[in-house]
């Protein structure tokens, strides 16, 4: 019978976890981790997850702070504002919600933030270290979706995966992740050749693409684990992902479901990136991450 990979209550006992080691580290250290969360202008998207963000961050005992700024505000004033988040010795993780109003000011904005308070993972200085195999933060999405694979096969080491997109904050990230955990991955994106082929090969297949209902039964390999990335809001107001999940099940050995498979995974992870903030930076062992891939 093919399993579905519930997101939704791995994060749940991530967060029980986080919670445990944040009230371990207060008793410790007499001080809770601070995640600042800024925020530029009223996206709606942007604001339902940032508020995620505060209710995970309330749930887990992580201080956080939310910076809203109004749509026009210039890009040296966010730098400031960043320049100043960094310097506060009181922050430990720095969170910027991207999309920006102006998209210009995204790349220089994300390298601005200190990679020690860097808990997205996105700064060219993590995304080295996760190539590097080094201690540093891993993006969120990938990190969870390493979690859920895991769930369900604990060694990958040999196996074929295949991950549509390469974006920098899933699937590049995503690849990496993979080979360091040993498997033979093969990333695709627009340009590959005869898709539906590529995915066949794989026996983890990762989607991140953002097309609803992308990847077809004829696609997957019998008894392959499916990743679905993906998060598409059809006309009539459902989510659904980059896989055609009904039709798809039946040939998977595991599968993630949309909602709840991936998208709690991301914030359950900030959570953890910003303990692992909080424990660097006060000179304790964070006690994860002793595998580099995960
Ligand atoms: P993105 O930056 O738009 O990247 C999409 C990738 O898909 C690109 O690499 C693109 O290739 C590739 N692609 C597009 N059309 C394709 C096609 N016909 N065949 C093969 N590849 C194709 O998107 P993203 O930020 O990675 O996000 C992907 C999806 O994941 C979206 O639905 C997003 O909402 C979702 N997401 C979910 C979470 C979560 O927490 N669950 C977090 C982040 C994103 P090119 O590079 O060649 O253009």
């Amino acid at each position: 019978m093919p399993e579905i990979i519930y997101g939704s209550l791995i994060a749940e006992k991530c967060r029980t976890e986080t919670a445990e080691k944040t009230a371990h580290l207060k008793k410790r250290t007499g001080k809770a981790p601070r995640l600042d969360v800024i925020i530029a202008g009223d996206n709606p998207a942007s604001r339902i997850y940032v508020r995620n963000k505060e209710k995970a961050a309330a749930n887990t005992g992580i201080v956080s702070i939310v910076h809203a700024l109004p749509v026009e505000t210039p890009r040296e004033n966010l730098l400031q504002r960043i320049a100043e988040l960094n310097e506060n010795p009181e922050v430990n993780g720095i969170l910027v919600q991207l999309p920006l109003p102006n998209p210009e000011d995204e790349k220089i904005v994300t390298q601005a933030v200190s990679p020690d308070k860097d808990v997205d993972g996105f700064h060219p200085l993590n995304l080295g270290r996760l190539m590097l195999r080094e201690d540093g933060f891993t993006p969120c999405t990938p990190r969870g979706c390493m979690r859920l694979i895991h769930s369900v096969l604990p060694d990958i080491s040999g196996l074929n995966a295949v991950v549509i997109g390469r974006s920098t904050i899933v699937g590049k990230p995503m690849a990496q992740l993979l080979l360091n955990a040993d498997a033979t991955v093969t990333t695709t994106h627009s340009k590959t050749t005869d898709l539906p082929s590529v995915c066949r090969r794989a026996d983890i297949l990762v989607a991140a693409v953002g097309i609803p209902r992308f990847v077809k039964a004829g696609w997957v390999r019998d008894g392959a684990v499916v990743i679905d990335v993906g998060i598409n809001r059809l006309e009539n107001g459902t989510l659904c992902g980059d896989v055609d999940f009904e039709a798809v099940l039946p040939k998977c050995r595991a599968i993630t479901p949309v909602p709840k498979g991936v998208g709690p995974m991301t914030i359950a992870m900030l959570m953890e990136n910003t303990v692992e903030a909080f424990c660097r930076q006060n000179g304790i062992d964070p006690a994860q991450r002793t595998n580099p891939s995960l």
